[in-house]
């Protein structure tokens, strides 16, 4: 059996609730795709809100809190060495196949894919060294409207306080036919945390 025999055959093995991980070394820098303006990018440009842009918009922000996750240039990554050419050659390809397959599943359930984030890896697969995808892909990083009402049904609904982000998600969830029937998921409450009062000896 070849390598990728197994790994097929392992991939088969897995349930909904398993994965395959693979250990990378992560490439400090969030790449936001853009396929209509809003956000960041209308605040930061002046561009108006919902704008479809010609083409996807490939955006660098390094990975660190403490400095915000600021917006930097291709030539920032070469200068620091964060990643070399080839690399953000590679990832940007793979950045444009992913984003058009994720078009087209949206589209296919009634939602637009309006922006989303993604973060790459070094890794060694059979030796070599490969870039790969390591970064989850869920409403918590992708913004998304129904096609139909550009009613928000991704992680601005928290981010704005639109309330209803349970369903918005669940109904991603069940549009795309990857929501457990007996999923018992409900709603949390979250109360301020109070602090500790601790008692004296
Ligand atoms: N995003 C993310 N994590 C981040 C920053 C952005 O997942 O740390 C996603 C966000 O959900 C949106 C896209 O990247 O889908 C673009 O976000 P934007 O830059 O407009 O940031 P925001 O409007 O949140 O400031």
């Amino acid at each position: 059996m070849s390598q990728i025999g197994i790994e097929n055959h392992l991939v088969k093995r897995l349930n909904m609730r398993e994965q395959l991980i693979k250990f990378v070394e992560i490439i400090p820098i969030e790449f936001v795709i853009r396929n209509v303006a809003t956000g960041s990018l209308t605040k930061r440009l002046g561009i108006e809100d919902g704008t479809v842009l010609k083409e996807p918009l490939i955006e660098y922000c390094l990975k660190d809190d403490k400095l915000g996750d600021p917006l930097i240039s291709e030539d920032h990554i070469y200068a620091f060495d964060w990643a070399n050419k080839k690399e953000i050659e590679k990832i940007k390809k793979n950045i444009f196949r992913i984003n058009d397959f994720m078009i087209g599943m949206f589209r296919g359930v009634g939602i637009k894919l309006i922006d989303f984030k993604l973060e790459f890896g070094r890794t060694k697969i059979d030796g070599r060294k490969e870039i790969i995808l390591a970064d989850e892909i869920s409403p918590d990083t992708c913004r998304l409207w129904d096609s139909a009402t550009d009613k928000k049904l991704d992680k601005d609904r928290f981010r704005k306080d639109l309330g209803d982000l349970l369903p918005a998600y669940t109904e991603v969830a069940k549009r795309l036919g990857i929501l457990h029937e007996q999923s018992n998921v409900s709603a949390v409450n979250i109360t301020k945390l109070s602090s500790i009062k601790k008692k004296r000896k």
